[in-house]
């Protein structure tokens, strides 16, 4: 792959008129999937050429258990059932098995990006990365829905911070997005899509790639950063080698049990700068003095007594009431108001307004250790 870096103005791509990062990577000639059509063309392989290949959908594993020994690893769904396997693979995003070695070596983050309509050929196609921090990137991609306007779609992406961090400002990073390709990109029509995602950054920015630490039959593929297609795949070539036994020289790069010795500063201030905040939010009062006052449509973390409860109200009047102790390490989730979820600021657990785990480590609801739903019509106060 061609990758360029360029550093001066005069080497930017088209329209950068008053740009604060003179660097950039420019990475041409890009082959671009269609992450759902890559999916479908893999499922068919899978189970239309390969004998015995079934696919489950909707089956929740709770646990993971390795027997430390040949006789291989079982699950347990969450309705209960065993499933035996000599090995398996945990390609759960973040690995439900961990509670905290892998959680110390990576950071889960939200990221921003907005689809603008371009006329086609307008911006040489390829990927751009600048160097800031946190970075941006652009790239170009057909219109699907469209495909004879004449038009293509500029997406423009960054703006990534700590999932559960600084929530107040995240409509603010759209702004700042679309300030920034505007003012890079005067050509940029009309704003087609915007939306978020998660990606979880490794400190030492490699991906973990192999057997999980600890165990003798599992094995994990995380840490993707913003390139998870690539590296998954570089993780199914590597880790089909460990299990049978052959040698590949890419085994200790990725090797989940590495060491973060080449930064153990930014290690140490990464796991100060989550836990710490995280734990505080116990002593700290509530973001709502009174549920009667929450707009429907919205939510808040409030205090019981001794307790933190998350609260939304649905858009009926009816609040859902459940527990704000995220289940993988009992750290407090926050109320994100732009995507009405509640994300734990700890590793980036993230949950739906109504509690449930939509986001690992965690591997359970908020629900599950505590949940009330009050009707608007069995309170005394009426809900417009
Ligand atoms: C805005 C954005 C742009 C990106 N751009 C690129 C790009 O250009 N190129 C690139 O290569 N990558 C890109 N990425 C990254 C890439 O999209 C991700 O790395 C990738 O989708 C992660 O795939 P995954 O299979 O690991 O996780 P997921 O897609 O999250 O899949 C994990 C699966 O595990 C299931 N699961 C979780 N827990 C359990 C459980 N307990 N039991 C059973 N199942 C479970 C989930 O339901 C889910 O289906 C981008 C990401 C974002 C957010």
């Amino acid at each position: 792959m061609t990758v360029q870096l360029l550093d001066s103005k005069e080497q930017l791509p088209v329209y950068p008129v008053d740009y604060p990062s003179p660097h950039w990577l420019k990475f041409s000639n890009q082959g671009q999937f269609h992450p759902l059509k890559y999916l479908f063309g893999i499922s068919q392989i899978l189970t239309k050429k390969l004998q015995n290949c079934k696919i489950y959908t909707n089956t929740h594993v709770n646990e993971v258990v390795d027997d430390e020994s040949d006789k291989g690893v079982y699950v347990i769904t969450s309705e209960g059932k065993r499933v035996d396997g000599k090995k398996i693979v945990l390609g759960t995003y973040a690995p439900i098995n961990d509670r905290i070695t892998m959680y110390t070596k990576m950071a889960e983050y939200r990221t921003y990006a907005m689809a603008f309509e371009v006329e086609k050929g307008i911006i040489p196609r390829a990927l751009y990365w600048d160097t800031d921090k946190p970075y941006n990137y652009h790239r170009l991609t057909d219109d699907d829905t469209n495909p004879q306007s004449g038009k293509e779609l500029l997406i423009v992406g960054g703006k990534d911070n700590l999932t559960g961090h600084n929530l107040g400002e995240f409509e603010d990073r759209y702004t700042d997005l679309e300030d920034l390709a505007r003012k890079k990109f005067p050509v940029a029509g009309k704003l087609r899509y915007r939306w978020s995602g998660q990606v979880i950054e490794p400190i030492d920015r490699l991906p973990f790639l192999g057997l999980n630490p600890g165990n003798k039959n599992v094995y994990i593929i995380t840490g993707d950063s913003g390139t998870g297609m690539t590296n998954q795949t570089i993780g199914a070539l590597l880790i089909k080698d460990l299990i049978y036994g052959i040698k590949n020289p890419w085994k200790h790069i990725y090797c989940p049990s590495r060491k973060m010795t080449h930064n153990p500063l930014e290690y140490i201030k990464h796991n100060l700068e989550v836990s710490i905040p995280s734990y505080l939010d116990y002593v700290k009062p509530g973001d709502c003095p009174d549920i009667e006052e929450l707009k429907p449509g919205d939510g808040c973390i409030i205090r019981e007594g001794l307790w933190k409860l998350a609260v939304y109200k649905d858009t009926n009047g009816t609040l859902y009431k459940f527990s704000a102790i995220c289940p993988h390490l009992k750290a407090l989730v926050r109320y994100n108001p732009l995507e009405k979820t509640f994300d734990c600021p700890f590793h980036g657990s993230r949950f739906d307004r109504f509690g449930k785990a939509i986001n690992g480590p965690a591997n359970s609801n908020l629900t599950e250790e505590y949940c009330e739903i009050i009707p608007a019509k069995t309170r005394t106060t009426t809900v417009e």
